[in-house]
Formats: C-alpha cells, sequence, structure tokens
C-alpha cells in the first residue's frame, strides 16, 4: 500500500515516525545480520470455531528480538524486507519453522491447521525455484498433509503480477492448499479476484470489526462480505475480535470462524502447547473443519 508513496522510499517502512534515511540504513543492516544471527521468533495466533470456540488452527506472526532495540514489529519491518528482497530467506525460514512446530503439535494428537503469511515477493521470486516446489519438499521434510498448511496473501498482492501470481497460487492450491485472503475489505477489492483466484478463505479486517457495532455502515459492509463468501462457498474468519459482543454478532451475521484477542493473543510455541493441552478436542467433532474444503 505504502508503497505508492512513491519516492520517498523511507517513508514506506514507517510513515508516522519520520525516520531519517541513516535510520533506514540502519534498519536495513540490522535486518541483514537478523536473518544471519537467527533473530527472529514465531508467536501462533488461534483460529477458533465461533460457535464452540474449539481451536481449528494458529497463524504464525513472525517477531523479531534485535538486541539494541528489542521487539520490533513485523510491520515495521516486513515492508523493509520486501524491498530488500530478504523476505525470501525470511519467508523460507518462517515456513520451516512453522512446520517444524505443527510436526510436533501434530505428534502429540493435536490436528490443528498452520496459516502463514506470504509475500507476493515469495510468490514471484529471483532465484530458480518455483514457490511451490520449496513448500512441497518442506511438506515432506516434516511429514506434513498440504491440506494443513494454509497460506495468508493480502487483497493488494493479487493487484501486482496478476498472471504470475495466479499461476503460482494455483501450484499451491493444487497441493491441496488453501489459501487464504487476509485484510479482506481494505484494499481495491475486485469481485472479479475472488472467482479468478483460487481462493477458498476470506479474512474480514479487523478495522470493519473494531467499528461495526457503532458503525452501521461497517456492519452492513461486514453482512454483504459474508453473504457474498458464503454464496461462493467460501469460508469466513473475523480477524481482531477483542469484545464478547463483537463475537456474538459476528456470529449472528453467520461468520463461522475467528481469530482475537478476546480468544487469544499470539503465543510461543510453549504457550501454544500448554493451551492446546487445556482446551483442543479433536477434530472429527467438527462437521465445520477448514481442513475439509474440498
Ligand atoms: P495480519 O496477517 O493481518 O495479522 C494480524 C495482526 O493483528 C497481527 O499483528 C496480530 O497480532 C494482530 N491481532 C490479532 N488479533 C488482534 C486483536 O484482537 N486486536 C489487535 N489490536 N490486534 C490483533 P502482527 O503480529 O503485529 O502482524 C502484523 C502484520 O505483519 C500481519 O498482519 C502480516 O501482514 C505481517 N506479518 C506477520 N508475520 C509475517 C510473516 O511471517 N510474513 C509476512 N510476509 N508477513 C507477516
Ligand atoms: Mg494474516
Ligand atoms: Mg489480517
Ligand atoms: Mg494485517
Amino acid at each position: 500500500k505504502a508503497k505508492r508513496d512513491g519516492r520517498s522510499s523511507y517513508r514506506y517502512f514507517s510513515p508516522e515516525m519520520n525516520v531519517s534515511i541513516l535510520e533506514h540504513i540502519q534498519l536495513e543492516q540490522r535486518l541483514r545480520r537478523a536473518v544471519l544471527q537467527g533473530e527472529f521468533f514465531l508467536c501462533y495466533q488461534p483460529l477458533v470455531n465461533l460457535s464452540d470456540r474449539s481451536i481449528i488452527g494458529v497463524e504464525a506472526l513472525i517477531r523479531w528480538r534485535d538486541p539494541k532495540f528489542g521487539l520490533i514489529s513485523p510491520e515495521q519491518f516486513i515492508p523493509m524486507a520486501e524491498e530488500t528482497g530478504l523476505i525470501e530467506p525470511i519467508g523460507e525460514w518462517v515456513i520451516e519453522q512453522a512446520l517444524i512446530d505443527l510436526h510436533v503439535w501434530h505428534s502429540m494428537g493435536y490436528m490443528i491447521n498452520m496459516a502463514v503469511n506470504v509475500s507476493g515477493r515469495q510468490l514471484i521470486n529471483n532465484n530458480q525455484t518455483d514457490f511451490d516446489l520449496v513448500i512441497d519438499k518442506l511438506l515432506k521434510k516434516y511429514d506434513i498433509k498440504p491440506k494443513h498448511l494454509h497460506i495468508e496473501i493480502t487483497e493488494s498482492m493479487l493487484m501486482d503480477d496478476t498472471e504470475q501470481c495466479l499461476h503460482a497460487l494455483k501450484a499451491i492450491r493444487d497441493l491441496g492448499m488453501d489459501i487464504y485472503i487476509d485484510d479482506f475489505g481494505t484494499g481495491y477489492s475486485s469481485l472479479s479476484y475472488l472467482k479468478r483466484f483460487p481462493i477458498s478463505v476470506i479474512k474480514i479486517d479487523k478495522s470493519f470489526v473494531d467499528n461495526m457495532l457503532d458503525c452501521q455502515s461497517d456492519a452492513n459492509l461486514i453482512k454483504a462480505i459474508v453473504m457474498m463468501g458464503k454464496s461462493l462457498e467460501l469460508k469466513l474468519v473475523a480477524e481482531g475480535i477483542e469484545t464478547e459482543e463483537q463475537l456474538q454478532f459476528l456470529k449472528s451475521l453467520g461468520c463461522d470462524f475467528g481469530q482475537g484477542y478476546l480468544i487469544s493473543h499470539p503465543l510461543p510455541n510453549q504457550e501454544l502447547t500448554a493451551l492446546l493441552e487445556k482446551s483442543y478436542f479433536p477434530q472429527f467433532l467438527h462437521h465445520d473443519n477448514l481442513a475439509e474444503i474440498p
């Protein structure tokens, strides 16, 4: 989005901070070092069935702990990683680490799904290996069925390099993975994308969930998205649910799945294990399992 701001690329990674070019360069150098030193880790946010709050899956969210600056938000460094190409090694690390953890959870009997966020530059990359081949290799290495690994992409990604993007996404879909469209409603949505791209899940952006109880037009927008999604046989996930009232309202609108601080913050892997031990129950009890999309 901010990429479209044009020439002043330093405004791109942190518009509100008015960061100097020097700091921008410093961030880039630190990011390069972080890749070499392995300063990243993942947190996992549960995705639940809104009817019984059972955990169906988790979303992997990257965290970077810089030795000097401490935790740096992905919103600050992912755009920089995309700009510099560092997203390719970082993104591959994310998928591998997510599969390592998923392998552990599966071996404990927690048959959850794993969703990872993927940037456009990972789909259409500079090295010679196709994204789906990289994924396929990792799935085999960690003995994970493709239906358990899901990919989240944003709407705006579909806008750039549409044909190549479509090709890469179809290859992923052919492996048997689900593709989610993230932050839905914030980009330049065109309904035709939903038909053209092999998408199976829509994630309704947090900003609509935030305002829907006070703002009739946001509520109507969510209603429209849910109705449209259902008629296209897509699953619907609401992001950023923070209150019980929001959860009940979303349920009443027919939204089946959700994520948010009300249910759980993103958690480091051991804390997620503890949560699963406390509250997981087997998926065959779910009639509406995200993994079962044909
Ligand atoms: P996203 O994929 O839309 O992830 C949802 C963001 O909302 C996460 O922020 C999550 O921590 C936050 N969130 C979830 N529930 C709530 C809630 O109830 N209230 C509030 N206020 N926030 C909530 P996070 O982890 O800072 O990630 C921000 C964005 O960075 C992500 O948005 C995603 O676009 C990007 N990102 C994160 N990890 C990766 C990654 O591994 N690769 C790529 N390419 N992008 C990533
Ligand atoms: Mg996401
Ligand atoms: Mg999102
Ligand atoms: Mg987001």
